[in-house]
């Protein structure tokens, strides 16, 4: 499995210079890569095969004086920009003809010098070199200082400098690891997603969802406002706007680290995880949708996956049209539709139900009927929101520009065997 692992870097500002033309330089080959393939559309021709487009935006393009500049920075950097681009067109590509399940793709689009994100990979390629005096030497840009929050596990095969929307700068490595599995345990779980708790386990656990957004609102408003009067375009008003970044990041990173030491724990004391496959896209467009991004299931579950693939556990989505709330857990009645207010119910049949509770273990017993049908292998590729210590890279994703847009802040690190129990955790479960 190939793993991320990030750290925080500290560039010089001569660095930092160096990183800006890079950026911009991987920016401009994306794009001219971009143009030309929809002039080619435009014009009825071919579309232009990866290493055409390569000898035009790159090769030729560094003779021209318009374009020499390309040469001042790493050739790695460059071709990575566009084996970005040519896997964003496979993926709109695959979409389009149906081969790529999910969501439709959309075409690539031109990246700006004012996006939020900037980023650049080098492959082994580029020689990039992690030295003895524990700096990362990449070439024409130099040795960074990182903060070296935990242990590479092997020698990475690329790099990913990242330069987020609060000025905080990242080294993004991909390394290929083993799978460790995890001692077999009899338990396992179904998990019912949820506005009133984050999460309810079929063994009558209930974890609180963590409204860290909403507690952070006050502070992200009044930021907002500043930022509201600041002159556009004036140095004032870029200081607010890497404020609000930086106020939002640091909720996301709390975010991130409390779904780490939760999925950890959960995949550690379950053989089995099912969870309902919830839209969430859907209900992220409805008056919910404030609550559905701050609990952030998406990136969760994506969690769950990719811990269960690592430590041989069991991981499914169970299909979310399953009436998990109206069925009765023990008798399979089903029952009328509930309104939200009703928290527990009486079925016929003399069960006493947490609506919650029954919810996940339907969701448990939906999840073994698949497993033995042999359909609860059907995890669909979730996007994983990058983790705290890790992230999964999906075989599909591994180049694409999502895969290094959607790189997180991390620091610290994470151990399976100590797991650190979040607060709410233990408190008291079904009431
Ligand atoms: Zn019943």
């Amino acid at each position: 499995m190939q793993l991320r692992y990030n750290y925080r870097v500290y560039p010089t500002p001569a660095q930092q210079a160096s990183l800006g033309r890079a950026f911009g330089c991987a920016r401009v080959v994306f794009n001219d890569g971009l143009r030309a393939r929809q002039q080619a559309r435009e014009a009825g021709e071919a579309y232009l095969s990866d290493g055409d487009l390569s000898k035009r935006v790159i090769t030729q393009a560094k003779r021209t004086p318009e374009r020499e500049w390309l040469g001042e920075v790493s050739a790695v950097v460059l071709q990575q920009a566009l084996a970005d681009l040519n896997t964003a067109y496979r993926n709109f590509f695959t979409s389009l003809s149906g081969k790529r399940k999910g969501r439709k793709v959309a075409p690539p689009r031109f990246r700006s010098r004012k996006d939020n994100r900037q980023a650049i990979r080098f492959t082994a390629n580029a020689r990039f070199k992690v030295l003895d005096n524990s700096r990362l030497r990449l070439p024409k840009i130099g040795d960074l200082a990182v903060r070296w929050s935990r242990r590479l596990p092997a020698p990475p095969t690329s790099v990913t400098v990242i330069r987020d929307a609060a000025g905080r700068y990242f080294a993004s490595f991909v390394v290929q690891t083993s799978d460790e599995p995890l001692p077999p345990v009899d338990a396992e779980v179904g998990i019912d997603l949820g506005l009133t708790h984050f999460a309810v386990l079929s063994n009558g656990k209930k974890i609180a969802a963590p409204k860290f957004l909403r507690r952070a609102a006050r502070k992200l408003r009044r930021l907002q406002q500043d930022l509201s009067r600041k002159q556009p375009g004036s140095n004032n008003r870029s200081k607010a706007v890497v404020k609000v970044a930086r106020a939002h990041a640091r909720v996301a990173d709390t975010r991130r680290d409390w779904q780490h030491k939760l999925s950890t724990r959960i995949i550690r004391d379950n053989q089995a995880v099912y969870v309902e496959d919830l839209c969430v896209t859907g209900l992220g467009r409805t008056r919910l949708a404030k609550s559905v991004h701050d609990a952030g299931w998406a990136s969760f579950t994506g969690m769950l996956e990719y811990k269960a693939a690592r430590h041989g556990r069991t991981f499914a989505r169970v299909d979310r049209f399953f009436p998990s709330t109206r069925m009765c857990s023990d008798c399979g009645r089903i029952n009328d539709n509930m309104a939200l207010s009703v928290r527990a119910w009486d079925c016929p049949c003399g069960s006493t139900h947490d609506r919650d509770v029954n919810a996940a273990k339907n969701v448990l017993a939906a999840g073994r009927a698949d497993n033995s049908n042999d359909r609860g292998a059907q995890v669909r590729p979730a996007p994983v929101l990058a983790p705290r210590v890790e992230a999964v890279i999906h075989s599909d994703a591994a180049c694409s520009t999502r895969s290094v847009e959607g790189i997180p802040v991390l620091q610290g690190g994470e151990n399976v065997n100590v797991v650190t129990c979040p607060p709410s955790l233990s408190a008291a479960p079904a009431r």
